[in-house]
């Protein structure tokens, strides 16, 4: 890679100059620095003044088949192209399609998950007819445009479609007989953004998505008895619900205490829908990345709700829809509504941004905008856990519009991190380090495969296997957190609100990211982006000797691993007393391969230990040094 000389240059004067501004570059790939020539992006942290994304305001009527667990719908899109660019071609993403047998598929599947996908019946762009040949549509299809769309012109799409909902359900699909989750269900237009142009990747099952800030409108048919639970606002609660069950469920939006809004009883007893043979819930959800629902009838329905903005004093919805002899489900709103206190208060500390979170249960721990499907377990603890963690996406993707198909450490990085943290205050500090090193270091740094060491910044596509997992959760969490350490809480989380200020509702990028942390803390922390995301490092010190002086003690401690991490001098004195002295991620600046440590006392020492706490190392025996 050839460096500008003004660069090289620029480098050398603040080095003269003395003052501890690093100027590393980062890598910059071509798409980005293009975009950034463009005006859409820039190295500040900022958007550029020529940024865009375009938008699509959805209109969608489902239905839901239980006998046939066929889904049908029709919609129409009112697609703006905010580009300066003329659209030629438009791509249709449904990733559904990942039931198909033909589909690009991450892991081997079975059977019950496979199905024929989607079958769009109809299909019109501006009234101009189009059609689709289903049958070789993957998760994504390019439509060749009869008119292109200008910049700046909005596009009114209709689409009829329909698909079956698969028996084995993966982050959708058929819960029990009666108990649907039904997520994705809709054909939308694909992402087409600044710096890469159409998203075109496949879904594979194991990188998540990546999506517009839509607006949307969703009515949902289902058979009378069967409830639907939503993202957005419900808002015809009487015209689906029996008159008792909606005054609960109104209740509940200013209720602190758990309401059981619907219980097994009556839904047995076809108290709680209205009689209609079919009755349509409508939904209305703004600004937001996708749409989703669940379906049952037969679950239990919970309420309460949590005030999320002090300031304000403005409330969240908190529900939850689960099989009644699921025992930890039972605790799920109570435990929401603890989760979005801590989350709009604590870490991240921004007021969380919707107005209902619904915790449905199924089989998938998986993510979407104001829900979470969940899978039961014994271990009240880890479902706790789980639910925490899915809840913290909020932010990161769905605050943040990130594009977490190539870039998934930029959301769950931060999901991790925020289950840590809200752990320590759940459980206690002990709890969560055992918990964190278990779940989500051990099994990165015990396994000596180079496909563990794969750089951060590898687009998450490019990546497979552990090497996928760690990168997306380990290592980046590992880094966010080295991070906090080096910053301070304080300044960490002013650096943090900058980005999440500057980007929310947006699609930031990891140099975006980088820029931003720069920016909001003032400092320039190039070298350690560089350390986490650009290199093949991992967790290794070494406390490679030790010399005794009069009154002094010096360590020289390597770093072959390579990381910045933080760490503790634990040092055990012939008297039995210790001391413990911690080095931020700081100390590795300047030289990333070795330091030198003098620790200065008037007693002997009998032992010396290097303790990274999370950040478990890979060879733990030479961190320790016994005086003979
Ligand atoms: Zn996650």
């Amino acid at each position: 890679m050839q460096k500008s000389l003004l660069a090289l240059l620029s480098g050398c004067m603040i080095a003269m100059g003395g003052v501890t501004v690093s100027a590393q570059e980062l890598y910059v790939p071509r798409n980005v620095k293009k975009a950034i020539e463009k005006g859409t992006r820039t190295l500040t942290g900022k958007p550029g003044p020529n940024y865009w994304q375009n938008k699509g305001v959805y209109d969608i009527q489902v239905k839901v088949t239980p006998e046939t667990r066929i889904v049908s719908g029709q919609e129409t899109i009112q697609y703006t192209n905010n580009s300066p660019d003329t659209l030629k071609m438009i791509a249709i993403r449904f990733v559904n399609n990942l039931h198909k047998p033909i589909a690009p598929r991450s892991h081997i599947t079975s059977p019950d998950f496979l199905d024929r996908g989607l079958e769009i019946t109809e299909m019109s762009i501006d009234n101009q007819s189009y059609i689709i040949n289903s049958e070789r549509m993957g998760t994504v299809g390019a439509v060749r445009l009869k008119s292109p769309i200008m910049p700046h012109q909005t596009a009114s799409l209709k689409i009829n479609w329909n698909y079956p909902l698969s028996k084995q359900s993966g982050r959708e699909g058929q819960i029990d007989s009666t108990t649907f989750y039904v997520a994705y269900s809709y054909p939308r237009v694909s992402v087409y953004d600044d710096y890469n142009g159409w998203d075109m990747l496949d879904h594979s099952d194991r990188q998540e998505f990546y999506n517009d800030f839509n607006d949307y409108n969703l009515a949902v048919s289902v058979p009378k008895n069967y409830v639907v639970w939503a993202t957005g606002d419900l808002l015809n609660p009487d015209e689906v619900l029996q008159p008792e069950i909606a005054a609960r469920l109104k209740r509940s939006y200013t209720s602190d205490e758990v309401i059981h809004i619907a219980d097994f009883q009556e839904m047995m007893d076809n108290k709680v829908t209205r009689q209609n043979d079919w009755n349509t819930w409508k939904f209305k959800a703004d600004h937001i990345t996708d749409i989703c629902f669940g379906t049952s009838k037969n679950y239990v329905w919970d309420g309460a709700s949590v005030i999320v903005d002090p300031k304000t004093g403005r409330r969240a919805s908190v529900q939850a829809a689960f099989n009644d002899t699921a025992k930890d489900f039972h605790h799920n709103v109570a435990w929401a509504q603890h989760s979005l206190h801590y989350f709009s208060t604590q870490w991240p500390g921004v007021p969380y941004p919707f107005s209902k979170m619904t915790s449905f249960q199924g089989y998938a721990d998986m993510e979407y905008p104001m829900m979470v499907n969940d899978g039961t377990t014994p271990e009240l603890k880890f479902s706790q856990m789980v639910q925490d963690h899915e809840i913290a996406h909020t932010y990161f993707p769905f605050y943040m519009g990130i594009n977490e198909t190539r870039y998934a450490y930029m959301d769950e990085g931060w999901a991790t991190i925020f289950e840590y943290l809200i752990g320590q205050e759940e459980f206690g500090k002990a709890h969560a380090d055992s918990v964190y090193k278990m779940f989500r270091v051990a099994g990165y740094i015990k396994d000596p495969s180079a496909e563990e060491d794969q750089p951060i910044i590898s687009m998450s596509t490019q990546v497979s296997g552990a090497g996928y997992g760690h990168n997306s959760y380990g290592k980046a969490s590992l880094s966010y957190l080295a991070l906090k350490d080096l910053l301070g809480d304080q300044l960490f989380k002013k650096a943090l609100h900058y980005y999440m200020d500057t980007w929310n509702g947006k699609h930031p990028i990891p140099w975006d990211f980088f820029g931003a942390m720069n920016a909001g803390s003032g400092k320039n922390l190039n070298w350690f982006f560089q350390n986490w995301f650009f290199t093949n490092n991992y967790i290794d010190i070494k406390l490679a000797s030790v010399q005794k002086g009069s009154g002094t003690y010096t360590l020289t401690i390597d770093n072959p691993g390579g990381f910045a991490i933080p760490f503790d001098i634990i040092v055990t004195y012939q008297d039995g007393t210790t001391s413990t002295r911690h080095q931020t991620p700081i100390t590795w600046k300047e030289n990333q391969a070795q330091q030198v440590i003098k620790i200065t006392t008037k007693k002997n020492i009998s032992k010396i230990v290097l303790d990274g706490n999370l950040f478990m190392d890979y060879t733990p025996e030479d961190n320790v040094w016994i005086s003979n």
